[in-house]
């Protein structure tokens, strides 16, 4: 997908009393994807006034509509989104969460924490502090203590930043609590939203009593991370400037405008002067009363940078040069945390496509809501619809996987030990035992006609004939097999008299089956309608894929493709990795670790009869496979013999209760497919 096509919708915490810093963080979040060549977008209702200059240009224009748009990914930097506002952006495309701290944080699709949340929080599927924004400007230093040996004996600056809106009304007992400090100089920065702003006779009620006191007022700005460095202390409440402030290598001293932000404030290590009015009025106790403790002030920059995690250079801003550090001086050791992904937020966000739209791939169900979230990883988060119970993947990047010559060489190796072809006696072994299975549920069912090599009884192998026998002008079945490969199962089912023909994206695969099992075959990935265009018009008998339905990103379109190109009362025969078995069941989240990037459907013995009823199967059987008595907790590990008494209970208790870890289901197309 070229970059232009992609579309973003940033949703910034705009409402009364929510960080100032988000919607910085926002803007400079479309700007970066525009410059990727992304369509991107800041969100903000009319009401919300949006009154920082910058955003000329970077609004979603009212006429354009957001609920008439394809969304790549809806970006929410909310803080706390309620439960109304995620339904009303999670109808319209995959959620993306930023720093989420609200009651529908397990909910979202994919979910970020720049800021590491506090305790208790689900964990997130990417947490890397080095995806701030993060100021260039820092301080050399962690501390500017002015000795009177080197001249600099100017007062310290402190800079009071409470927010956009500061609803506590925090800022005036702050500045004049630190005022009665000696040897401070303290600026007021005042956010675009703050009350004061707007009051009658701002100069003669705030600006002059305030000046008078030797406090400066300072106006919204929108690149204050990249000031702060000019500062030799911050107060600020928990957020985004807080962390700036300490990569900036400045103290921080907070005071907390909610219990929330007191709790996040605690649980990450900084530096608090309490919750409230009158913990503001109260800042001067903690810098030594009214006259400057200087010892005091750097046992709080030291405290702080120890607790607070600063990424120490990331690649979205690179440190300016540091003048030689002296290790001597150097007091505070700053917790250097590496970028894990290299990526910037912009780049990552700016990466993503989400190819299965974060939908249930069944039902198309975007309740995300309903549909709870098992487990996040740093690129995908699994989801069990709450609609129709399919287990299913939401990935925001598209998969890194080719099925090339290197899958059937080097891939499959990896994972068994030998190449396809080194296998193939096995498979073809493996191949006689679904036909069996085949063979059976169509004599059973008289389901088409069985074609001469296929009346064996059940059991013994068939007689193998090379070529298609078409006896007593009775017409062959026919019999396709999605994603063949190398053929194992149509060299097999040819022999037991079935018209084949197979599928697979690989070349080397297909023209292998061409040319040296001489079996019609053609490369393509199904559903696709170039694939399905090619295939004879008459249909199949027997459709198979074996372990490719997990492949497949939109499993709905697969079943009903099946279905398109079985004839009336023709076989469907899949064989998909099960998450109800004993790898599923008992350790689930190491299962979901280790499921393949490109499985997009996790199935379950129990719930394939109802999902397959949907596209017009019914279910004939289902043979639990992969049985592994050693995978069983507890007991697995205490088997002495490979054979032995232990590993026989075992293995019948697998049986019994179905804990294979992979399973083969067979179904009947009963009906056509209603189409929609
Ligand atoms: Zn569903």
């Amino acid at each position: 997908m070229r970059g232009g096509e992609k579309k973003f919708l940033i949703v910034p915490a705009v409402e009364p009393g929510r960080g100032g810093g988000h919607l910085v963080r926002s803007l400079r979040l479309v700007q970066e994807l525009r410059s990727q060549g992304a369509e991107a977008y800041l969100f903000s209702r009319p009401s919300a006034g949006v009154n920082l200059p910058g955003t000329e240009g970077l609004l979603l224009p009212p006429e354009m509509g957001e609920q008439s748009i394809p969304w790549t990914a809806i970006v929410l930097d909310r803080f706390q989104t309620s439960p109304e506002e995620f339904h009303r952006w999670s109808a319209l495309g995959p959620l993306v969460g930023i720093d989420e701290g609200g009651p529908e944080r397990g909910a979202f699709d994919f979910l970020i924490d720049c800021l590491p949340p506090p305790p208790g929080f689900s964990p997130a599927n990417l947490a890397d502090p080095a995806l701030l924004f993060l100021p260039k400007n820092r301080r050399p230093h962690f501390m500017r203590i002015p000795q009177p040996s080197d001249g600099e004996t100017g007062p310290l600056r402190v800079l009071i930043t409470l927010g956009s809106e500061d609803a506590q009304a925090l800022s005036v007992p702050s500045a004049l609590s630190l005022a009665r400090v000696k040897g401070l100089e303290v600026s007021l920065l005042l956010g675009p939203r703050n009350p004061l702003l707007t009051t009658e006779d701002y100069e003669d009620r705030v600006v002059k009593p305030l000046t008078a006191l030797g406090i400066r007022i300072l106006l919204p700005q929108n690149d204050l991370a990249e000031h702060l460095a000019e500062y030799d202390l911050v107060v600020t409440h928990f957020g985004l400037t807080a962390f700036e402030a300490a990569h900036a290598r400045l103290p921080v001293l907070l005071v907390s405008p909610t219990a929330y932000h007191q709790r996040l404030a605690l649980s990450r290590g900084f530096y608090s002067a309490g919750l409230g009015r009158r913990a503001a009025a109260r800042l001067n106790a903690h810098l030594g009363g009214f006259s400057l403790d200087l010892q005091r002030l750097a046992r709080i920059a030291e405290k702080t940078a120890a607790a607070a995690p600063v990424p120490a250079a990331t690649a979205a801003s690179a440190p300016v040069p540091e003048t030689a550090s002296d290790p001597e001086t150097e007091t505070a050791p700053v917790t250097e945390i590496a970028p894990e992904t290299g990526d910037t937020l912009s780049s990552l966000i700016g990466s993503f496509d989400f190819v299965s739209r974060a939908r249930c791939p069944l039902c198309a169900d975007r309740n995300a809501t309903a549909s709870s979230v098992l487990r996040r990883l740093n690129d995908r988060t699994y989801r069990r619809c709450g609609a129709c119970g399919m287990v299913y993947m939401v990935r925001p990047k598209s998969p890194p996987i080719q099925y090339e010559e290197r899958y059937f060489f080097e891939d499959y190796k990896k994972q068994y030990g030998k190449t396809y072809l080194e296998d193939f006696p096995n498979l073809r072994r493996m191949a006689r035992r679904r036909l069996g299975v085949i063979q059976g549920i169509v004599q059973k069912n008289g389901l088409f006609p069985v074609p001469p090599a296929l009346q064996v009884p059940p059991g013994s192998a068939p007689k193998p004939s090379p070529t298609p026998v078409s006896g007593g002008g009775q017409r062959v079945p026919g019999l396709l097999d999605i994603g063949c490969a190398y053929g194992a199962f149509l060299a097999e089912a040819r022999d037991w008299g079935f018209d084949c023909r197979g599928i697979d994206p690989a070349e080397d695969a297909v023209s292998y089956v061409v040319k040296e099992l001489r079996i019609p075959a053609q490369r393509g990935f199904f559903p696709s309608p170039d694939t399905v265009r090619d295939l004879p018009s008459q249909g199949f008998d027997v459709v198979s894929l074996w372990y490719v339905i997990e492949h497949l990103s939109d499993l709905g379109e697969a079943l009903q493709g099946a279905s398109k190109i079985l004839r009336p009362r023709g076989l469907l025969a899949l064989a998909t990795p099960s998450f109800s078995g004993i790898s599923g069941r008992f350790r689930p989240a190491a299962f979901l670790r280790s499921s393949p990037p490109d499985h997009w459907t996790l199935w379950e013995p129990g719930r394939t009869k109802k999902i397959l009823r949907r596209y017009g199967f019914a279910l004939a059987k289902i043979v639990v496979t992969g049985h592994h008595p050693e995978r069983f907790p507890l007991l697995g590990p205490l088997i002495k013999e490979p054979r032995g008494p232990l590993y026989g209970i075992l293995y019948g208790l697998s049986r019994l209760f179905r804990l294979g870890d992979t399973f083969e289901v067979y179904a009947v197309k009963m009906n056509e497919v209603p189409h929609g």
